[in-house]
């Protein structure tokens, strides 16, 4: 027999696959047509009486239009006479068939398979479920995904809401907060931070017909976020039916350490990765160290740049880490150091204001030892004024070569952390901090890590492992 008389066969074999499962779908489809049929007594008038009557009935169509495929394509299955125990391996032979229904986005869709039972492990399978990646619990994958689209955004109960306004099916919030925590478990930085080549690509659109090499810019600061103890979850004792006593726990606001890598372009910002966890500082250490390691930040295309406030923590991972990079204190902060002198020295008075212009000004054009040196002869009128001034020349003694910022604008550096303080903006402030909500740590964490994925663009990628764990689990 020659090659094109074989592709000739499987193509007919195709063709009359495909010829069967029309068929099916098209007596589903006559099936749905008798419904719509008995619920339309009168034919709606109006395109919003149409709409409304078929969006009722759309999940009996497109789920029904599943179920047929499903069975098709997943007959072999269906049929199987026998399988090997996953325990001992021993043959097992098919029992009954068992039906199932999950619910999925379009609708819910039932499963009729065999089920299989070894005697001697006493365990029983279904692997035509396996087959077919279904997971355990009714709400399948692609709702679980679209619960967390949802919940990222908002809190728990207006999601359930949205959720059912929405998709006309039904998910409670309790659940809601179940699959959230599941898939947010144990993601780390490198899970949710895009991949070297997308960091590539996005530095290329930003270096595209540039002479100089773009500014990758790296802030790190922290947020306060609303936390609640871990034994907040202990049950409260006293008799049930009783109105709810008044909480034992108190609320703690919690720092939520972050840092953030983004691109400058012009005036516009393009983000690259975020990371924010209620963690020490030697997690967030411990994350930079992880991006660094897996190469995500090809240093030798950008002009790395490190702009923060004062915080000591911070400048010790980065000169471990990133010691080439350039260093900026971020200005505003430093201005606020020497507003606090002014107004310990010289009171809320013209001349106060007019120092710290000054000040600045020496400081932008990087004569920080002049600032260091008139500081050191001010004559302090109050043991107040002594402090703030003893404090501002060692905060600027510190950070002497990070704060000369004529020079750092004309290399298109920026002078300010504001970067790093949006971001704290729209991924812990946003979503965690809202009226009468209090986290537990380690649901605040997960929450964190969505939403830095979400904003990172590897939400999907987070979902893809969550099947993968999954998977793992149920082996
Ligand atoms: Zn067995």
């Amino acid at each position: 027999m020659g090659a094109a008389e074989v592709i000739a066969f499987e193509e007919v074999r195709a063709r009359k696959q495909w010829d069967t499962l029309r068929h099916q779908l098209h007596e589903r489809f006559d099936q749905w047509l008798d419904t719509l049929e008995t619920q339309w007594h009168e034919p709606p008038a109006t395109l919003p009486e149409m709409t409304a009557t078929v969006w009722n009935l759309r999940q009996q169509l497109t789920g029904g239009i599943t179920e047929a495929i499903v069975a098709h394509v997943h007959r072999g299955e269906h049929d199987r006479p026998q399988v090997n125990c996953p325990r001992c391996d021993g043959v097992l032979r098919a029992q009954e068939c068992v039906c199932r229904t999950v619910e999925t986005m379009v609708g819910p869709v039932q499963l009729e398979r065999p089920y299989f039972y070894c005697r001697r492990c006493r365990v029983g399978c279904y692997p035509f479920d396996e087959a077919l990646g279904v997971v355990a619990g009714c709400k399948q994958l692609d709702m679980q995904q679209a619960v967390v689209h949802l919940v990222t955004e908002v809190p728990y109960d207006t999601a359930q809401s949205l959720f059912g306004n929405l998709t006309g099916m039904t998910c409670g919030s309790e659940r809601m907060h179940t699959v959230t925590n599941q898939v947010g478990e144990k993601l780390t930085v490198l899970d949710v931070a895009p991949s070297r080549e997308e960091i590539l690509r996005r530095i290329a659109s930003v270096s595209a017909g540039r002479f100089r090499r773009p500014v990758l810019v790296l802030g790190i600061d922290g947020a306060y976020v609303p936390t609640r103890p871990d034994s907040a979850r202990e049950p409260q004792e006293g008799r049930r039916h009783t109105r709810a006593k008044r909480a034992r726990w108190r609320g703690q606001w919690r720092d939520a350490k972050g840092l953030r890598f983004y691109l400058l372009d012009g005036e516009r910002i393009v983000h690259v990765l975020s990371w924010h966890q209620v963690q020490s500082d030697e997690q967030l250490g411990e994350a930079l160290k992880q991006i660094k390691e897996a190469g995500l930040i090809p240093e030798d295309q950008v002009r790395l740049c490190v702009v923060c406030d004062g915080a000591e923590w911070i400048w010790k991972h980065v000169q471990a880490l990133f010691p080439q990079a350039r260093q900026v204190l971020d200005y505003y902060h430093c201005a606020q150091y020497l507003h606090r002198v002014a107004k310990a020295h010289y009171g809320a008075s013209v001349q106060a204001v007019e120092w710290v212009e000054a000040t600045m000004t020496r400081l932008y054009l990087g004569k920080v030892g002049l600032v260091l040196g008139g500081l050191r002869r001010m004559q302090a009128q109050s043991d107040e004024a002594a402090k703030a001034i003893a404090n501002c020349w060692d905060y600027l003694d510190e950070h002497r070569g990070r704060t000369h910022y004529r020079h750092l604008r004309r290399g298109g550096y920026p002078l300010g952390s504001g970067g790093i303080e949006s971001s704290n903006k729209f991924i812990c402030h946003v979503r965690l901090k809202r009226s009468g909500a209090w986290w537990y740590e380690s649901n605040s964490n997960h929450m964190l890590a969505l939403r830095c994925a979400k904003y990172n663009g590897t939400l999907d990628q987070v979902f893809v492992r969550y099947q993968q764990r999954l998977r793992k689990t149920s082996e």
